[in-house]
């Protein structure tokens, strides 16, 4: 039998952003769901609950006062105003996965993509979901029916800023077909888990394998 000593390796931050409605949450939480070793990164927000949606599980909603606390405290891993209200990332979650080795993601905007970039470049995988038109875009607004119609009008207007802000991510993939798109981001996490950089051990072990005699 083989010796299991194996080389580990260091998490990875594997970030999702796209305009509301290009399909991202279903993309997160399919992806969290099915693959191991992958925590999803529960945001705090000061924007109320959707009907759809479970404290604690989508998000953990709160008010403007508790939020501004926690960017006080630097509790926050990043953070940035979206639609007028307050997101972040709780600090302590990540560096608790990160350190035990397992895979991070998140559903977050571009600013909050640049902080986590400028922290941690190495660990981060930033992946852009783009609509295949702005038509499509509205139309899957209106049939998730969540938002009233000025919402879902502000949401479009900040789509175009979104979109013009792909070059900051590392892969753009086109959502016309959500299995293709998932299938497109397992993927890029399967390649990433295996870079080089990433290795921990991997010298020791390739010096074993070298030291192998065999008959
Ligand atoms: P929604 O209100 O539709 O759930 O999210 C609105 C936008 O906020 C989405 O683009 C989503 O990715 C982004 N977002 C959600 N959580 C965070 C966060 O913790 N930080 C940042 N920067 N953006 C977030």
């Amino acid at each position: 039998m083989a010796d299991l000593i194996r080389p580990a390796r260091r998490g990875l931050m594997l970030i999702l952003s796209s305009p509301s409605g290009a399909g991202k949450s279903t993309l997160t939480r399919t992806l969290s769901q099915k693959e191991t070793n992958l925590d999803l990164s529960v945001s705090v927000t000061t924007r109320p609950k959707r009907a759809s949606e479970i404290d604690g599980v989508h998000y953990h909603f709160i008010d403007r006062p508790a939020f501004d606390t926690l960017r006080e405290h630097d509790d926050l891993l990043e953070s940035a105003e979206v639609h007028g209200n307050g997101y972040g990332t709780p600090r302590k979650p990540v560096e608790a996965a990160l350190k035990a080795g397992r895979d991070v993601l998140f559903d977050i905007d571009y600013q909050g993509t640049q902080q986590i970039l400028e922290k941690a470049r190495e660990d981060v995988v930033a992946i852009f979901i783009l609509p295949p038109s702005m038509a499509e875009l509205r139309s899957r607004l209106v049939r998730r029916a969540e938002d009233a119609p000025e919402v879902i009008a502000k949401r479009l207007a900040n789509a175009r800023d979104e979109i013009a802000r792909w070059s900051v991510y590392d892969y753009v993939i086109v959502n016309d077909d959500l299995g293709a798109a998932y299938e497109s981001v397992r993927a890029i996490l399967t390649a990433e888990r295996q870079k080089r950089a990433r290795a921990i051990g991997m010298a020791a072990f390739v010096d074993k394998l070298l030291g192998e005699q065999i008959a």
